[in-house]
């Protein structure tokens, strides 16, 4: 007797005595437990293994009685021999077609179309109005000359001959660890049941064909780079009449020339001479509506003023109102001056005197000497 007979019935977790039923009972649970299917833990497969193996030995009076007489030794080397073709397996394939129906082999179905992506340039303007734009790609489409079947003039197709129509492959396995029933999708008609043999001379068989479609895409006024349009089944068309995908439009927005973006908010920056600063002038403001607004900058205007003109920013995307546009003054020291410039600015340098620097520069100042200090 040797250590491997004692083995089999403990991989059933039963007693030496056990009956019949309860060797079946054991059999049963253990294989639903392991069944790699089921359970994806790494050992699972072997363990399945060996509660078939050890079931199959112990499922036969014959071979248990052997079993138990004479150890592995006596049901052959490590159980193999004696095992293959053997029919007295009660409910054994059965239980195999339970655990396999409906896991492989399943017939081919109708299957959703791929979604599609697209990209769509568009200018600021468009952004802030709003736009249609019209957009062709690419997309598989059912071949309407044999409508879809992938048969000449869609006649009608012969059953497959390798599956006998069935869509799928049966086949009983002999293995070292008993009888399985292996069902697998026919690689001849890929699961369909029936074959294309006289192919569609549009498509050549296949069913479907690449076709350039143009479809007109809603942009909606306030999108920003990043911005999805979702066109709803206009995607890809589904295999055997599945659903068709989508197609996403994603926007970018190119740069504009003068005006920045800030999420709604736009940003005109506005040159001002030394003069126009000092003097206080009428400056007229592009808009990205196209007209231009008037805007007042007193006396004594300094750079980096921020001056807010309401709602000629962008859209609000969802809900109402959009944002505004800012105007940051940038005072410019001239670089490049004539003889009479000159002349006119050292005149006003010496009324001038050297100024005082303005309340927030300063401010600015002793903090940085604060902190060094
Ligand atoms: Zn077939
Ligand atoms: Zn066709």
């Amino acid at each position: 007797m040797t250590t491997d007979s004692a083995d089999l019935y403990s991989v059933l977790g039963i007693e030496r005595n056990a009956t019949p039923d309860e060797v079946k009972r054991a059999f049963r649970r253990l294989a639903m437990e392991y069944h790699p299917d089921r359970n994806k833990a790494d050992d699972a497969e072997a363990k399945f293994k060996q509660v078939n193996a050890a079931y199959e030995v112990l499922s036969d009076p014959e071979k248990r009685a052997r079993y138990d007489r004479y150890g592995a030794a006596g049901v052959g080397q490590g159980g193999a021999q004696g095992f293959a073709g053997h029919e007295g397996f009660g409910g054994f394939g059965d239980i195999f077609d339970a655990f396999f129906r409906g896991t492989a082999g399943r017939r081919a179905g109708p299957q959703p179309g791929a979604d599609l992506h697209a990209t769509v340039q568009v200018d600021l303007e468009d952004a802030v109005r709003g736009v249609e734009h019209e957009i062709s790609y690419e997309r598989v489409e059912r071949c309407p000359d044999c409508r879809a079947t992938g048969q000449e003039n869609g006649a009608p197709k012969p059953s497959c001959p390798e599956c006998e129509g069935r869509g799928e492959l049966r086949r009983v396995q002999q293995s070292l660890f008993g009888q399985f029933v292996n069902v697998t999708t026919c690689p001849r008609c890929r699961g369909e049941g029936s074959i294309v043999d006289n192919p569609c001379k549009n498509c050549r068989g296949q069913g479907q064909t690449r076709v350039k479609v143009t479809r007109v895409v809603k942009i909606p006024a306030g999108i920003d780079t990043g911005s999805q349009i979702r066109l709803s089944g206009e995607g890809d068309h589904g295999p055997r009449g599945g659903p068709a995908g989508h197609l996403y439009v994603e926007l970018n927005v190119r740069p504009h020339e003068v005006f920045k973006r800030v999420e709604t908010e736009l940003i005109y920056d506005l040159p001002l001479n030394i003069a126009q600063a000092a003097l206080g002038t009428d400056a007229k403001i592009p808009t990205i509506d196209g007209d231009d607004v008037d805007l007042k900058l007193k006396p004594g205007t300094q750079s980096g003023e921020v001056h807010v003109i309401r709602n000629k920013g962008v859209p609000h995307l969802r809900g109402n109102g959009r944002g505004d546009l800012l105007v940051r003054t940038h005072v410019v020291t001239p670089t490049k001056l004539t003889k009479a410039q000159k002349d006119l600015l050292a005149k006003l340098a010496d009324t001038l005197g050297t100024p005082d620097i303005p309340d927030h520069e300063a401010s600015v100042f002793d903090r940085i000497r604060s902190a060094f200090s």
